[in-house]
């Protein structure tokens, strides 16, 4: 018989309490190890529920927050999904087990690499890991049955826009301040284009382009 995890109990627990309902979200949270993701110290702080430090100067998600930002996606097995801010791959481990195929961008090339070795590293092999600026998408595998934005913009990139299904749903931050950003939910119809806010969220900002070399540490 498998050990009972405390921890793990207390840390799904959390998510039923923050409104998560979708078993399989809730399964692939379950199944999916945040230890992983996240390096020296900050391993033993992986079941709390909140964002921490990874390499770059950038943050892994707070579990809550990825569980309900999954949910709203609203992902099945036969959905091609496009991920714009890989960072750790935690949430890119998440969307590997509840879709067909995800393809994930990060502007940052460190992050790029040790993303993508973890993933294969354990056997999440749905997943193509991509460097470049993913506000830009990639037009030679639109459309997309679901995008999700783990950065904030200023507003809706509408090149994403057009890489999305008609009935697809798109997840992201909206907000330049890091105080006042909205997770908005875009479902993309033919004749017109609903928008749906979710709650107030804190995200790194999503920058423009590939960042020049010497520019941070720690990379
Ligand atoms: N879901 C990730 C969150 C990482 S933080 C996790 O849980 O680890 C957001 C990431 O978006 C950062 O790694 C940042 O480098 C990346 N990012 C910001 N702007 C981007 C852009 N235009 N294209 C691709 N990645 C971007």
């Amino acid at each position: 018989m498998k050990p009972i995890n405390e921890e793990k109990i207390k840390f799904i627990l959390n998510l039923k309490r923050k409104g998560i309902r979708d078993k399989e979200v809730l399964k692939a949270m379950e199944t999916v190890d945040r230890k992983l993701f996240l390096d020296g110290i900050f391993k033993s702080r992986s079941e709390d529920d909140i964002p921490l430090p990874i390499s770059c100067g950038q943050t892994i998600s707070q579990p809550s927050v990825v569980a309900k930002m999954i949910e709203k996606l609203e992902t099945n097995k036969s959905c091609k999904v496009l991920e714009i801010g890989t960072g750790s791959g935690y949430l890119t481990a998440i969307l590997s087990k509840l879709s067909k195929r995800v393809f994930s961008i990060e502007r940052h090339e460190s992050l790029k690499k040790k993303a993508e070795w973890l993933l294969i590293n354990n056997n999440f092999r749905n997943v193509i890991c991509i460097l470049g600026d993913g506000s830009l998408g990639i037009e030679y595998q639109a459309p997309f049955d679901r995008i999700i934005i783990s950065a904030a913009a200023e507003d809706i990139p509408q090149i994403l826009i057009k890489q999305l299904k008609y009935g697809g749903i798109m997840i992201l931050p909206i907000g330049m301040s890091k105080d006042e950003q909205t997770l908005i939910k875009v479902r993309k119809e033919k004749s017109k284009i609903h928008y749906e806010e979710i709650f107030k969220v804190r995200f790194v900002p999503l920058l423009e382009g590939l960042p020049k070399i010497g520019n941070y540490i720690n990379g």
